[in-house]
This record gives C-alpha cells, sequence and structure tokens, in this order.
C-alpha cells in the first residue's frame, strides 16, 4: 500500500482520492488552501510515502519547501510554476527527496509529444514551413499556455525546429484539455490533434508515477518513468 498526501482537493485531487484504491493507494491526508500556509509542515498524517500537488501555480514552491523538510517525495501535476524550477531542484537535492513533475500525465500525450518531435524534425530543414500549437481548455484554467503546450514546443525546438513557433490559447466552457500542433508549407497542411475526453487519464497517470517514485531520490519527468518501466520489464 502506497500512502500518499494529497495537496489540492479540486478537480483533479477529487478524482485522485477517488482512483487511488485501484492503483494500491490509501490516502494519508488533504491540504488545501483553507488548511493554512504551514499545513504541510505541521501536520499529522502519519506515515506518507509520496505526495501528489494538483494545487494552484502560485503554491507549488511554498509546498515543496514543506514538503522536502519533511523528507516525503512529491509529484507535481501543477502547472505554470517553472520560474522556481531553479531553485526546487536544488533544494529537492540537498534533502534527498524524489520528485516527479509533469504537465501531463496522460499516457495518449507522451505518444503524442515523441510523434510531434518526429514530425518537427522531418520538417525542420524544408524552409518556408510555419508551425503553431493551439490549445483549448476549460475556462477556470489559470495559466495560459498550458504547461503541455510549452513542452511540445521545448520538444520541438529539441528536434531542431528553429523557426517561429505560433502558441495560442483559448479559455472556455468545460473543455479538459485539446491540443493542436500544426505544419503549413505553400500547398499544404498537416495537423496532429490530442484530445481529453475525461480528466481520469491525469489521475490514473500521476497515481501510477506516485506508486513509481516511492522510495526513490532525484528529479524526473514522465519520460523517465515510461523508460525505466520499458527497461524493468
Ligand atoms: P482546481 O482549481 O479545481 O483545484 C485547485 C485546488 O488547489 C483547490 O482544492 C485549492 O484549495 C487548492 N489549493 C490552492 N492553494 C493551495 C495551497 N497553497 N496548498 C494546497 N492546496 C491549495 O484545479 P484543478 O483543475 O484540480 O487543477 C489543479 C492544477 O493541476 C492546475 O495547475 C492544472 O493546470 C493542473 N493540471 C495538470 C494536469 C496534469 O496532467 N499534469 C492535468 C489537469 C490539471
Amino acid at each position: 500500500m502506497v500512502r500518499i498526501l494529497l495537496v489540492g482537493h479540486g478537480r483533479m485531487g477529487q478524482l485522485v482520492e477517488r482512483l487511488a484504491p485501484a492503483h494500491g493507494c490509501e490516502v494519508a491526508g488533504v491540504v488545501t488552501r483553507r488548511s493554512g500556509s504551514d499545513a504541510i509542515a505541521s501536520g499529522d498524517f502519519g506515515h506518507v510515502d509520496v505526495a501528489i500537488d494538483f494545487s494552484l501555480p502560485d503554491a507549488v514552491a511554498a509546498n515543496v519547501r514543506q514538503l522536502s523538510r519533511r523528507k516525503t517525495n512529491v509529484v507535481i501535476g501543477t502547472t505554470g510554476w517553472q520560474r522556481d524550477e531553479a531553485a526546487l531542484r536544488d533544494l529537492a537535492a540537498r534533502d534527498g527527496i524524489g520528485v516527479l513533475a509533469s504537465a501531463n500525465f496522460s499516457i495518449g500525450m507522451a505518444v503524442f509529444r515523441a510523434a510531434v518531435q518526429e514530425t518537427a524534425r522531418r520538417f525542420a530543414p524544408i524552409a518556408g514551413v510555419g508551425a503553431w500549437i493551439h490549445e483549448s481548455h476549460h475556462a477556470t484554467k489559470k495559466d495560459a499556455p498550458s504547461g503541455t503546450a510549452l513542452m511540445l514546443k521545448v520538444a520541438m525546438e529539441q528536434a531542431g525546429y528553429s523557426r517561429e513557433i505560433n502558441v495560442a490559447s483559448t479559455r472556455a466552457g468545460s473543455i479538459p484539455g485539446t491540443h493542436e500542433v500544426g505544419f503549413d508549407a505553400a500547398a499544404e497542411t498537416m495537423t496532429l490533434v490530442h484530445e481529453v475526453r475525461d480528466r481520469s487519464v491525469f489521475a490514473h497517470g500521476a497515481l501510477q508515477a506516485a506508486v513509481w517514485l516511492k522510495g526513490r531520490c532525484g528529479w524526473f519527468s514522465m519520460e523517465n518513468m515510461v523508460e525505466n518501466l520499458k527497461s524493468e520489464n
């Protein structure tokens, strides 16, 4: 049994709580904004293997600082906190905890990212081919562009696509998350689309990550986890 601390109990936190038993996880405690600013450091949750943070961009740094002090590993699902990443990496290394951070815990997105990267690699040397990313999410999403759109952009750049990549965001209704990547030449267009129909895909991915992260030390991505699982099988 993996004992998890839920940090954030909104849409994602509640889904993780509901799906935890299916992954052999038990909820040791729940922290929300109303719990107070030192709730993680001072809370009595018994033994905790891994915390799962689905809170808000501005809350992540303080949450991870408190978790690091408790020597508690953490899966970060929250997006939009990357300006704090360098400091949090130093902290995690100093305290010897495990962190797995991903802007998108869907397995399909991992495949999509690889397809986008390969497509960008093939279009990169062809002059005149322009590229764009368009993401759509529900009206209450705080950060724009999405963390996933930024991750896709980096993947394209790493593949050698060095021209401008136009990134646009739409915020409306209840859209759980759609990412479209397009390449446009003089007489043809190619689009790749990943569409989430059900948010539970993120919760399952985060719980899988928590089980994998138990007892590990270091800073990891979803790709690290998937590669490592492949080599273990
Ligand atoms: P939400 O608004 O429904 O819930 C946010 C929760 O965070 C609330 O319970 C709130 O009380 C809590 N919170 C706020 N400040 C806090 C603090 N200081 N400490 C602890 N809890 C605090 O949001 P959501 O839809 O659940 O999404 C949460 C985050 O997860 C967002 O950043 C979103 O972009 C991201 N997200 C990531 C993935 C992924 O796969 N990585 C998938 C979906 C959403």
